[in-house]
């Protein structure tokens, strides 16, 4: 079912803790010379106008993006990530919105891959022509040559199924963000399957899941199937900004899970959660979880999960 167009919710709440930990992960694989690759099974159009069209109708932005716009006092991590929306508006007006295939583009250097599956016709499209303007863009300031090759490839097909075809990747490194629309309940099935295949090829890949946290059953236990995934370790994010309306409509809160996340991801999110949470919070329901854990198995034994820490701000 391809009905969801991402432009609706662009630069939304969810975006914002979505990108903000999408930078800091791909920062870190940053730090090793060693090239890595980022794949991105639902990458979206890649950058959308807040000012025009559906984002400028359904105004999801002001949930996010337009509440941080001025802010000058932004731990170093949100910083980082408002100069990089900053850094597509040189007008200063808030215009567009990196979605997370320019997120990557930005923070990815020469060497590194990045690889995108979308399959709406529409969006895909939109995205291949945004990267072909980024890149005659940057060819012509001459930053970046412009026979980069495969640098960057968008694939039309099926993420969910196309992901086993880049797993390994050659240099062993490797982010992959799983952000499907979750309209259908079957993509909650979809996404475990998918981890449970791609933990078998790529045990040491870092795999960072966005979710909504919703009423629906599927979304309420998502995560704790997830924890039971064969993998070294995890870290559980949720971000609320309100409390949920009681006939559940409108988005209120969102996850990231993240599995093998990097050490240094906790305690960066431990120090920057509680501003995310005054800056984006709209009443008393507002607040965030983090949690981090170890899911060990091994022949006849059973998964142990180790709930490291669980917080809660309000
Ligand atoms: N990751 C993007 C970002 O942060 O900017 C947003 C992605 S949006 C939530 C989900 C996208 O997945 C939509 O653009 C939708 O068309 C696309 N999509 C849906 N099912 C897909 C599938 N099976 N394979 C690849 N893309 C799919």
């Amino acid at each position: 079912m391809l009905s969801y167009r991402h432009a609706f919710h662009a630069g939304n709440h969810a975006d914002v803790l979505k990108h903000v930990v999408l930078i800091q992960l791909l920062r870190y694989l940053g730090q090793k010379d060693t090239p890595y690759m980022y794949i991105d099974t639902h990458a979206g159009a890649g950058v959308y106008a807040l000012d025009t069209g559906y984002a400028a109708k359904s105004t999801e932005y002001e949930t996010g993006i337009a509440r941080l716009w001025d802010r000058k006092d932004a731990p170093p991590p949100v910083a980082e990530y408002l100069q990089l929306v900053r850094d597509m508006n040189p007008s200063g007006k808030m215009r567009y919105y990196p979605g997370s295939p320019y997120c990557a583009d930005r923070v990815a250097r020469e060497q590194d891959r990045i690889r995108l599956f979308e399959m709406h016709p529409s969006d895909s499209k939109i995205l291949e022509e945004n990267f072909r303007k980024q890149e005659a863009h940057l060819a012509a300031q001459g930053q970046r040559s412009s026979s980069r090759g495969k640098r960057v490839m968008i694939n039309k097909g099926d993420g969910f199924t196309g992901l086993r075809s880049l797993l390994p990747p050659p240099s062993r490194r490797g982010l992959v963000l799983v952000d499907p629309p979750y309209e259908v309940k079957d993509d909650y099935r979809k996404v475990k399957l998918m981890l449970e295949d791609a933990l078998v090829r790529f045990a040491t890949g870092t795999y960072a899941v966005w979710y909504p946290v919703l009423q629906r059953m599927e979304s309420r236990q998502f995560a704790d199937k997830l924890k039971r995934l064969q993998a070294n370790g995890w870290l559980n994010v949720t971000l609320s900004i309100r409390a949920p309306t009681p006939d559940g409509f409108g988005l209120h809160s969102s996850g990231m899970f993240v599995i093998n996340p990097p050490y240094t991801l906790e305690p960066m999110l431990r120090e920057l959660m509680p501003w995310l949470v005054k800056a984006l919070g709209m009443d008393s329901g507002a607040g965030f979880t983090l949690e981090t854990g170890s899911t060990v198995t091994g022949p006849g034994r059973r998964a142990e999960e180790n709930v490291s820490r669980r917080d809660r701000a309000l």
